[in-house]
């Protein structure tokens, strides 16, 4: 089985003569990366260009402008080109000795030599200077003696290299939660656990062949030769740690893109093997998952989206719907404001949901762009809603916890309200309240700023991080949105209902209203209004709809107001 190697070392012909930068072309090619110059002065160039991919320079010495001595001089100089080899092309024997003294690491001598000669010169120098360049730089991990995730890398190229028709895996191996062992049992015995791992792992891609990092502090890479039993070697793995831990407590999760392909690059067999590993999240205990073709599909899948994403924006295949609030403080439910909410009409695909691409354009930075969109339409249906029925709807967009990154944010937002002669009361903000957890200063400085201007901020899934009762004392916020999983699985007095009513007194306390989503039932409803919730979203009263539909609702609702609320 013919595998194609991924890694193409690149070499730089130096020569100002063509005929001898085409026969060195000729035999380098097949085997490498191959960039020309003609001269001293454009070999710098190019040098400095690719620095960081160059394997090797063939420096020809008689040149006119910049000759291969003064190249050699230069690169001698400079700390980071230094690092380079060079083999320096000549005619004139007397010339070799002084080009050695000036760091060159061979020559060979024109007319040349047989092509496999001249190769095998080429890659000695490669590996030569690849080694020590390995020997030179922190290799191992101190702790556990696997490599640095620096080295892995460089080092399973070479691997590939030197191994090319071996049948390889990519694993990643990681021990889930492992800071509650740091915190249970101290820093120390972290080490010794982690230590222990390492230890397992070394003995495995000893005996079998391969290579192995911790890419950090709980997580490890290994590159060994292609296995049949996986839990075996998960098995092995965990024995050594059970001197250690309790049985229940081990939680090692295996991830592995077995040997496929080589097609694609070392570092995306890995991306792979990672999120077969990461599809293990919600599992107790240990496992393994191989990287299959569900996976494969989801990573064609969102690469698709991710494509997709500017043409969509630009045909407008991104819709804005809208679901109603109900404040049912009163003794009738009242229409009080709108949730905007995006989906994704695909011309091949249908119907795509939020779930689905806002995890994948937060990850790519796309989601600004996205709401920036989102929160415009929302503004301009606000106005249209007022021009065609004389009354104001509030509108809440969604805050990504992206978007709390970006420094324009509040100005943008200020801007589109003021453009479109909305009061700020009118255009309220969700942000999640994981976001509150991952990054509470920033985020807190961003919501005094709006709340400033006049804006209101609800904080969204609320239940599903894990602010602690002091942080909220200590957090702006306007309003409380339950998550909606409480709501799903309310009934009389069990300990999601329980739940609810804590955080209305904790909102109570406060001083904010809670608004309750996902109410699909008349029996949730009751529940939810004999507890004293104050607005309700959901189903019960209608899903996310178009904004034509909406203007019926607001018809029914208004008879002579001024403003619903
Ligand atoms: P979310 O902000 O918690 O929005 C509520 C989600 O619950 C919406 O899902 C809504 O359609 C759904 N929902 C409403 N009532 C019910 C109900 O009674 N039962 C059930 N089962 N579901 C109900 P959707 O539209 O799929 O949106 C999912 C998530 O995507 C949203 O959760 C929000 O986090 C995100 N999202 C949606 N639009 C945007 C946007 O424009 N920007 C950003 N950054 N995120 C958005
Ligand atoms: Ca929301
Ligand atoms: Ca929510």
């Amino acid at each position: 089985m013919g595998k194609k190697r991924d890694y193409r070392r690149t070499i730089l012909v130096v020569d100002d003569e063509e005929v001898n930068r085409r026969i060195l072309g000729m035999i380098a090619e097949p085997e490498y990366e191959v960039i020309y110059a003609e001269n001293g002065v454009t070999a710098m160039q190019q040098i400095r260009a690719h620095a960081s991919m160059l394997s090797l320079i063939l420096l020809d010495l008689m040149m006119p402008e910049m000759d291969g001595f003064e190249v050699l001089e230069s690169l001698r100089n400079d700390p980071v080109l230094s690092g380079i080899p060079v083999i320096v092309l000549t005619s004139d024997h007397s010339a070799e000795i002084k080009s050695l003294e000036l760091g060159a690491a061979d020559f060979l001598e024109k007319p040349y030599d047989l092509p496999e000669v001249i190769l095998a010169r080429i890659s000695h120098s490669i590996a030569l200077s690849e080694n020590s360049r390995i020997i030179q730089a922190t290799e191992n991990d101190a702790l556990t003696d696997l490599y640095t995730r620096e080295f892995f890398f460089e080092y399973g190229h070479q691997y590939d290299h030197h191994h090319s028709d071996l049948a390889m895996d990519a694993i990643v191996l990681n021990f889930n939660r492992f800071h509650l062992v740091n915190e249970l049992y101290g820093r120390a015995f972290g080490d010794r656990v982690l230590k222990k791992i390492g230890g397992g792992i070394r003995e495995i891609i000893e005996e079998a062949g391969g290579i192995a990092c911790r890419y950090d502090a709980d997580t490890f890479y290994i590159y060994l030769s292609h296995q049949q039993d996986y839990e075996g070697l998960l098995k092995r793995i965990q024995q050594g740690l059970s001197e250690l831990l309790q049985a229940p407590e081990v939680r090692l999760r295996m991830g592995i893109y077995p040997d496929t392909y080589r097609s694609v690059t070392l570092e995306q067999r890995f991306e792979r093997a990672l999120q077969a590993c990461n599809s293990l999240r919600a599992q107790f205990g240990a496992a393994f998952a191989i990287y299959d073709m569900e996976m494969h599909e989801r990573e064609v899948y969102s690469a698709r989206l991710l494509e997709d994403f500017e043409e969509a924006l630009k045909n407008k295949q991104f819709r804005v719907l809208y679901q109603p609030k109900y404040d049912i403080r009163g003794s009738k439910p009242r229409l009080c404001s709108a949730e905007a909410l995006i989906t994704w009409q695909h011309p091949e695909f249908g119907r795509v949901r939020p779930d689905a691409f806002i995890p994948l354009f937060e990850e790519n930075g796309l989601i600004q762009k996205l709401d920036r969109y989102v929160w415009k339409e929302a503004t301009l249906q606000i106005k249209n809603w007022k021009e065609s029925f004389g009354v104001t709807v509030p509108i809440s967009v969604n805050v990504s916890r992206v978007d709390i990154y970006d420094p324009d944010m509040a100005e943008y937002i200020m801007e589109l309200v003021e453009e479109n002669d909305i009061a700020v009361q009118e255009y309220l903000l969700e942000i999640t309240e994981s976001a509150y957890t991952d990054n509470s200063r920033q985020i807190v400085q961003v919501v005094k700023e709006l709340r400033a201007a006049g804006f209101q901020v609800e904080m969204d899934d609320f239940g599903s991080g894990y602010s602690s009762l002091n942080m909220l004392t200590a957090l702006p916020l306007d309003a409380l949105k339950l998550d909606m999983a409480f709501i799903h699985n309310i009934s009389v007095d069990n300990k999601e209902m329980r739940m609810v009513e804590l955080v209305l007194e904790i909102a109570e306390f406060l001083g904010v209203p809670v608004i309750a989503e996902g109410v699909e039932t008349v029996d949730q409803y009751e529940l939810l209004k004999n507890a004293g919730c104050d607005i309700i979203q959901g189903y019960y009263f209608s899903r996310p709809i178009p904004p034509e539909e909406f203007g019926r609702l607001i018809r029914q609702e208004t008879e002579g107001q001024e403003r619903i609320r």
